[in-house]
């Protein structure tokens, strides 16, 4: 078969399948089998491609066509213009996110101790510490399978963060004294944590919550659940005048922001996303 008959199959199979974007998603599919760009796809129709290759694309597809999300299957997703490594281990990084990477860089300085909460793929913390100086970034995450992949996050990307297993702020009790996250509080507490309501969880698009793990969406009854608990543990682990900040969901924000405040924290505010929804919260601890 030729490219461009390949594309027709790949593409009507996943137009069957109901995959909305079906056209950039046999295109981006046969770009990854094939290890070229697009132009060269558009370029090259007519040239045959070789019987493994095509069969490994056909299998590729049928993963698709069953709503397998596409980064799950080219293994990669973008974010912060760096290249992250996922599997099904990890929420696949969103572009809404990048609002909340954005805020923590005017609120970090050089040197800083940052603490990720949920670090999933470890992308908020990796992208925070490529673009400063010097950050000494920890990361925590309920899952081992998890930070496996945060890990090598790490080091394909060149930056050397701390990854830690447990329950939120579990797990730097669990270090040993004297270690590097032992003892010491952060400047910065950053998350982006499960924050779906557990009863809109099954009303999601079949890629997410039948291909993203539940661990890594479910907020709880309200939603809110994480945040009310790293809240509470940062009477502990964050320095006075450290900043915390959140993604949050749309409907949010006056909740997370209440609860900031409550607890008398300073320059509480709501930051919106690229299509103007409320994404992120964040405030300073009283000193
Ligand atoms: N912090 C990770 C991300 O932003 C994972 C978030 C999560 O697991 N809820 O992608």
């Amino acid at each position: 078969m030729t490219i461009n008959e390949l594309r027709n199959e790949c593409d009507g199979r996943l137009n069957e399948a109901g995959i909305s974007d079906h056209l950039t998603d046999s295109m981006l599919l046969i770009m990854h089998v094939l290890n070229v760009s697009r132009d060269h796809i558009l370029a090259h129709g007519t040239d045959p491609v070789e019987d493994d290759k095509a069969e490994k694309l056909l299998e590729l597809v049928r993963r698709r066509c069953e709503h397998v999300p596409l980064q799950y299957i080219t293994g990669h997703q973008e974010f912060m213009g760096l290249d992250f490594a996922v599997n099904e281990h990890v929420l696949i990084p969103r572009q809404d996110t990048e609002c909340l990477v954005e805020e923590a860089m005017i609120e970090t300085g050089d040197g800083m101790r940052v603490l990720d909460l949920c670090t999933g793929s470890g992308c908020i913390l990796i992208s925070l510490m490529k673009y400063k100086n010097q950050i000494d970034g920890t990361g925590i995450d309920i899952s081992e399978k998890a930070l496996e992949v945060a890990s090598l996050n790490a080091e394909k990307n060149g930056v050397e963060a701390v990854f830690l297993c447990g329950d939120l702020y579990d797990a730097l009790n669990k270090e040993p004294e004297g270690s590097v996250s032992s003892g010491s509080r952060f400047d910065v507490i950053i998350s982006n944590p499960p924050y779906i309501r557990s009863d809109v969880i099954p009303t999601l698009m079949e890629e997410v919550k039948d291909h993203e793990p539940g661990v890594a969406l479910d907020g709880g009854n309200d939603g809110l659940l994480f945040y009310r608990r790293m809240i509470e543990g940062a009477d502990e682990w964050l320095i006075p005048g450290g900043c915390i900040l959140f993604e949050i969901g749309f409907d949010q924000g006056d909740a997370v922001s209440g609860m900031l405040k409550d607890k008398g924290y300073r320059n509480v505010c709501v930051v919106k996303d690229l299509a103007g929804l409320d994404r992120v919260v964040k405030g300073h601890k009283r000193i």
